[in-house]
């Protein structure tokens, strides 16, 4: 008899899947918009100019590989935060935001989650909204927080059910935590509008809510970094403490590389050292000090005044392009097929995601007959379609909805 006989045979990452499934499809005319990455025009990974003039400079430098400090690489998680919180802000300039490098932004939330469940003084409930990143659910509850959800999402309009939200938070126990993601809702791609972020923030207060942001797609929504920190910067300036995640993987390509980080606002520097010894006995036994490649390239773009140029100018690029695929599909849709339904929501939707609103078995039906794949809930990513696929894409679709 073995020891493991009796571990069951789990189900496979719904998103990861999909691309076992578009590997082994032989049409050339197939299309995967499961996985959110960006492609470039001719569908294929993007590596930044900016990274790639990073890694010359680091080359150049002849770095040694020894070990980062437990919270990682101090340069770089100060321009991180920089980045995140603004140059100005208030918290930033009094040293006391405790930041630690993360395993990029699924690290920071595992930190995040540890560190709530061992310190926070509230009742330890994280409120997700309704759908989020599949992730989420499994990270919170396996970092020891009890997970519950509020209404975010309405499938009637495909748009916020920003009555439904505050309903859910107003009915939430004094003290839980909520999740907001900072922009570009995955997968939604729905986002408060700035006053309904005010009416948020003032609700998270009336109800001394703690607010936990998770920022994966900084730049990626609007193309501006600034623009898309906007409702982290006003929840901070409206009196709140937050907690924040990051990630490098999309706005620097980064991927693979695994660079992120995870701060949390405190009162002051005596504090927040307290935090940060925190912060370094959780990470301490998880994983004892986070890669050093990722970090230097962040940093490298963050503190280099050209580097850094260069990098927003191709972060405008990448959201303007799929900007872009977002009204030629719309086109297509309405003026080109006369596809039946409402489309609307594919141009207004923010970031790397539309919810496209098409059912499982259309989304089935579109793998099977057309090699489309995407997530069965009719998410896809933006970023998979270009110039050369959208057109057969949207005929798919039509094909699937008559
Ligand atoms: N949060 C959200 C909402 C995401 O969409 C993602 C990436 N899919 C992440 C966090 C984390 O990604 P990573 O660990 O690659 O930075």
């Amino acid at each position: 008899l073995s020891t493991w006989s009796a571990v069951p045979a789990g189900p496979p990452d719904p998103i990861l899947g999909i691309t076992e499934a578009f590997k082994a499809d032989t049409d050339s005319r197939k299309i995967n918009l499961g996985v959110g990455a960006y492609r470039d025009e001719n569908g294929k990974p993007y590596v930044l100019n900016a990274v790639k003039k990073a890694e010359e400079i680091i080359t150049a430098a002849k770095l040694d590989k020894e070990y980062l400090p437990i919270t990682g690489l101090a340069g770089f998680t100060k321009n991180a935060a920089k980045l995140a919180y603004g140059a100005d802000s208030p918290p930033l300039n009094q040293n006391a935001i405790a930041v630690t490098q993360s395993i990029s932004g699924t690290g920071a939330l595992r930190i995040g989650g540890a560190f709530l469940a061992r310190h926070y003084p509230n009742p330890k409930i994280i409120y997700l909204p309704t759908p989020t990143w599949g992730n989420h659910i499994p990270l919170f509850k396996d970092s020891g927080l009890e997970v519950r959800n509020y209404r975010y999402f309405d499938r009637k309009t495909v748009g916020l059910d920003f009555d439904g939200l505050k309903e859910d938070l107003k009915n939430a126990p004094e003290g839980a935590i909520v999740l907001l993601h900072a922009c570009a809702h995955n997968p939604t791609g729905v986002d408060p509008t700035q006053a309904q972020w005010a009416e948020i923030s003032d609700l998270v207060a009336e109800k001394r809510l703690f607010p936990f942001f998770d920022m994966a797609y900084q730049g990626f929504a609007s193309g501006d970094t600034a623009r898309d920190a906007y409702a982290v910067r006003h929840f901070v300036s409206q009196g709140h403490q937050v907690a924040l995640c990051q990630s490098f993987a999309k706005n620097m390509g980064l991927y693979g590389e695994r660079v992120g980080a995870f701060s949390l606002t405190t009162k002051d520097e005596e504090e927040r050292k307290r935090v940060d010894s925190q912060l370094k006995i959780i990470v301490r036994p998880m994983y004892s000090n986070p890669p050093l490649h990722g970090a230097h390239i962040a940093n490298t773009i963050l503190s280099n005044t050209e580097l850094y140029q260069e990098w927003e100018g191709e972060v405008k690029g990448m959201a303007n392009r799929i900007i872009s695929m977002r009204e030629r599909l719309y086109e297509l849709l309405t003026n080109g097929y006369q596809t039946p339904g409402e489309w609307g929501h594919i141009k207004s939707q923010i970031g790397m995601f539309s919810f496209t609103g098409l059912k499982t078995e259309q989304c089935k039906a579109l793998a099977e007959k057309a090699h489309i794949y995407m997530t069965m809930d009719g998410r896809i990513s933006m970023a998979g379609l270009n110039g050369s696929n959208v057109e057969y894409f949207a005929q798919g679709v039509d094909a699937a909805v008559r």
